[in-house]
């Protein structure tokens, strides 16, 4: 029996790969988006070929815009990385590696693909524990795009289509993340993290995203698959 078409927002990342598996259990057919936009860690882009196969997606698009011509960020603009913060440090403030207003970006392109394909679910994997520094990755941002989104298309005008953003991981820890993917089977070696990647393909290991990532896997107990630099 074919599911109800569901659009996921694969980053290449191991949350969004979790938040895919956990549609897909859930029975949906799903229809993934990735966006280039200009990043420094573009190699997300082939995780997320990889992760979209490997989800069986009926459909997965790749976007292209360049946010570099925005900036303001260490992943878009000549800003360093962060490297080897603490616990502390990471659990502060708003890094500089956020992107100005990015998953307002992406839920934009991702409730555009919704309606075009008559979706009612939007599968995004925001984090709010691991991340609470990103303004974007809160629950009560979430809900504030979700109302948006329904007062913004046609098939929501018409009361043809209620959209519904479905962060699954929201309120988990990162090892809490692990342990749901490894249950549902995903495979973390075909996912990057790294914010800053080594030409040679490693994972830095000294970045916010490899450090939550490393730090994650280690209190669930597991290995991380993928290669790096320095752990
Ligand atoms: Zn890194």
């Amino acid at each position: 029996m074919a599911g109800a078409n569901a659009v996921i927002l694969l980053s290449g990342g191991l949350d969004s790969a979790t938040a895919g598996a956990i549609a897909r259990q859930q029975g949906f057919d799903l229809h993934a988006l990735s966006f280039r936009y200009g990043q420094r860690h573009a190699r997300e882009i082939e995780c997320a070929k990889k992760v979209a196969a490997f989800l069986k997606a009926m459909t997965h698009r790749v976007l292209v815009f360049d946010l570099r011509a925005i900036g303001g960020s260490a992943l878009t603009d000549e800003i360093d990385v962060p490297k080897g913060r603490s616990d502390a440090a990471i659990a502060t403030g708003i890094p500089a590696t956020y992107v100005p207003a990015r998953n307002t970006i992406f839920l934009s392109f991702a409730l555009a693909l919704a309606e075009r394909i008559g979706a009612q679910n939007i599968f995004f994997g925001a984090n709010q524990l691991d991340y609470s520094g990103y303004p974007d990755c809160r629950e009560e941002y979430i809900r504030a795009f979700e109302f948006m989104a329904n007062l913004a298309t046609k098939a929501g005008v018409e009361g043809r289509s209620r959209i519904t953003i479905h962060t699954p991981l929201i309120h988990m820890s990162k090892a809490e993340i692990i342990k749901t993917g490894l249950a549902l089977g995903v495979d973390y070696g075909l996912t990057w993290s790294c914010y800053d990647p080594h030409a040679g393909g490693h994972a830095c290991g000294q970045c916010d995203s490899c450090q939550l990532r490393l730090k994650g896997f280690a209190a669930a107990g597991a290995e991380d698959p993928i290669p790096y630099a320095n752990r």
